[in-house]
């Protein structure tokens, strides 16, 4: 797949198609990224099914509670963020595939933010879907993973024809490859590929858990140093978080402090509506701004960031 974007479009428009009819259901929550998003809204729109949509509790996790209710003969697809790539909350997916299953319902998990950062076991998830991208786990852009069930791919039409995923070609019907194929119409991305099976060795080659369990270690310092700066609020408080920290500064514009932090400190962080317009309305926050922390990071560069948003907090009052 080119991402994680094409990868949950492929699934959602093959459910449009084939699986999905006037009526039925799918679920979402309130702290999907727009790419969980925008692709059901237009499955609905060619099915008639209806988008549903789990709320989130105070300390951003997803109510459960409210999920059960939500669940119903009419559920066809359970479409989630493993990790929220703006609270950070770490989604109870194993218990809400048990949930799901009992049903028979599948479920998607979108691994943007996990698949970098902690082990991952599919089989253990018992995930139906799982959809990551290479350029979040510094890989090269356009490409990802779409995994799957062999029992959904099975039953899900291919979202492009054409060569290679054909077996016979006449002018009245064609007959697929068995998947993966039937899913890599034309001439693959190789290169990239090839990239991205590079960089899940030197994920593997530094131990999933060892990052992990360090880069939980620069979250905590990193909590502890940003809570300790005044009139700074972070968004999401759940106790099972990825290194990501969302805030917003009393008084202060997140762009301009982007800008500040980019240019003169050299610190990547990323300021505005963080791609989860209707999250963000939600907690009633105009822009926030994300600082990640990753393996490659350590606490004195945590250090470095909060002395520059004091700077600019200071500079600017
Ligand atoms: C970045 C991101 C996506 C989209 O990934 P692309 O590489 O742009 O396709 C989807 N979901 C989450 C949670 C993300 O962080």
């Amino acid at each position: 797949m080119r991402g994680c974007t094409e990868a949950i479009n492929v699934v959602a428009l093959g459910f449009a198609r084939g699986l999905l009819q006037d009526g039925d259901e799918i679920i979402i929550s309130l702290m999907e990224h727009h790419a969980n998003i925008v692709p059901w809204q237009m499955a609905a729109q060619d099915s008639g099914a209806v988008v549903k949509v789990i709320p989130i509790t105070e300390t951003g996790e997803l109510d459960l509670k409210a999920l059960e209710n939500l669940i119903s003969d009419r559920t066809k697809i359970i479409s989630l963020v493993h990790s929220s790539q703006i609270l950070g909350t770490i989604n109870p997916i194993k218990k809400i595939t048990a949930m799901a299953h009992k049903k028979g319902i599948p479920v998607l998990v979108d691994g943007a933010q996990t698949a970098p950062h902690m082990p991952i076991d599919v089989q253990d998830l018992d995930c139906d879907f799982f959809t990551f991208s290479a350029h979040k786990m510094s890989g090269p852009t356009g490409v990802g993973v779409l995994y799957g069930k062999s029992e959904w791919l099975e039953k899900l039409p291919p979202h492009n024809g054409g060569g290679e995923m054909c077996d016979t070609v006449t002018f009245e019907q064609t007959t697929y490859k068995p998947i993966p194929k039937k899913f890599e119409a034309g001439t693959t991305s190789f290169a990239d590929i090839i990239s991205l099976g590079a960089v899940i060795d030197y994920h593997h080659a530094l131990g999933m858990q060892a990052i992990a369990d360090y880069e939980q270690e620069l979250l905590e310092y990193g909590l502890e140093k940003l809570h300790q700066i005044k009139g700074l609020h972070i968004l999401g408080s759940a106790p099972e978080k990825e290194p990501v920290v969302s805030f917003t500064i009393d008084g202060v514009d997140v762009k301009e402090l982007e800008k500040y932090l980019n240019s003169e400190w050299g610190i990547a962080v990323k300021a505005g509506l963080l791609a989860s317009q209707p999250l963000m309305k939600h907690l009633k926050v105009e822009q926030a701004i994300r600082a990640s922390f990753c393996y490659y990071n350590t606490k004195e560069e945590i250090d470095t960031l909060t002395q520059a948003i004091e700077t600019f907090i200071q500079k600017d009052s």
